[in-house]
């Protein structure tokens, strides 16, 4: 965040509490994102619907809050733990429900069995006609035939909810895959690296590589943007298979990866860094359209070992200084020299 940034949010902080007493708004984080986003007016249609909140001079309702926050800031993937979690307890709803039916019906169809096992008895006490007994045999097999129809519906419902389980299951693993992993090259993506990064501040010795393809652009207006997709792909394997010592590879953003090495001083962080840079250098893919190998595929990158109680944003600036420093340098090597 830039000195400017954080006056911009520092000035809409102090925007944004006062306008929370003022409505009498719980300043919990759901609300507080709402009307900081308000003041900051960076969507004019959430300003639109708080207005109207605040002209009918009434409280906001927690469903209101929840679904203007849903509507307006939250991201895509919690929308969709929102939607499984919603999906998941209507199926449980219906699963109890039935449940419920068929206890009833089995409780119906007990107090029939009873009272016919009564009359059987009175068959031999009283002496009843044939015809007597035919209808009390009658009425229990009626009731032996509802008792399974609502056993077999029972069972039918179960297996839906089966069904119904694993889709939700793997719909869960999707999403949390996507939330997690870049979809192009497959490597874990920018808001694992962020997490990763933060659980490690606090180790001993963990060292960062920023890498960035160099002239990548030219290759996309050259080659076009599959070719290029095909090269970021081919980068992403190679530097995959240069990692070693617990090394993590995350695309970081578009032609830039980062390389998070724990347990790593800047030695040797910078050694595996020049592997990586020779490694990019072998990267080969082949151009369909005019069946010519494509290489001289070059990365720049910066190494920066973690300071003690330094905190992510800094380190991650210390390496991305750097790796500006190898661009200007003329490309394809690794900076600090050592
Ligand atoms: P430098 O050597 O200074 O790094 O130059 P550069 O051209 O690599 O850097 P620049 O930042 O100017 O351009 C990066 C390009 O990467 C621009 C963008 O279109 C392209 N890019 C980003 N993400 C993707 C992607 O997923 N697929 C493809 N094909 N191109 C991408
Ligand atoms: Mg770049
Ligand atoms: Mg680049």
């Amino acid at each position: 965040m830039s000195k400017k940034d954080i006056e911009t949010s520092f000035e809409t902080l102090k925007q944004t509490v006062p306008l929370l007493v003022k409505h009498n708004i719980a300043a919990v984080p759901t609300n507080y994102a709402l009307w900081y986003t308000y003041v900051s007016n960076e969507s004019p249609q959430l300003n639109q619907e708080l207005e109207q909140v605040i002209e009918t001079g009434q409280a906001m309702s927690e469903v209101k809050t929840t679904e203007l926050y849903r509507q307006y800031l939250a991201e895509k993937e919690e929308v969709d733990a929102w939607q499984l979690r919603q999906s998941m307890e209507a199926m449980l709803l219906e699963l109890s429900q039935s449940m419920k039916d068929t206890r009833a019906d089995t409780n119906d169809f007990k107090t029939v069995i009873d009272s016919s096992l009564d009359n059987l008895a009175k068959v031999e006490k009283e002496g009843l006609s044939v015809q007597e007994v035919m209808s009390l045999v009658r009425n229990m097999v009626q009731e032996v035939q509802s008792i399974r129809q609502s056993t077999i519906s029972f069972s039918g419902s179960l297996h839906n909810a089966e069904k119904e389980i694993e889709r939700l299951k793997s719909q869960l693993q999707e999403s949390q895959q996507a939330a997690l992993y870049d979809a192009l090259t497959g490597l874990c993506n920018r808001r694992y690296f962020d997490s990763e990064l933060e659980s490690k501040l606090g180790m001993e010795t963990v060292s960062l590589m920023l890498i960035d393809i160099d002239h990548f652009k030219k290759l996309n207006d050259n080659h076009g943007h599959l070719m290029g997709d095909m090269v970021l792909k081919a980068v992403a394997k190679k530097l995959q298979n240069a990692c070693r010592d617990n090394a993590q590879v995350f695309r970081y953003g578009g032609e830039e990866f980062a390389v998070l090495l724990p347990n790593t001083n800047l030695k040797k962080a910078r050694h595996l860094a020049d592997v990586m840079r020779r490694a990019v250098e072998k990267v080969a893919v082949k151009d369909r359209r005019s069946g010519t190998m494509l290489g001289d595929i070059t990365a720049s990158v910066g190494v920066a070992q973690l300071e003690s109680n330094e905190k992510a944003a800094a380190f991650i600036d210390r390496a991305d200084k750097l790796l500006y420093q190898a661009k200007d340098l003329g490309r394809n090597r690794v900076m600090p020299i050592l």
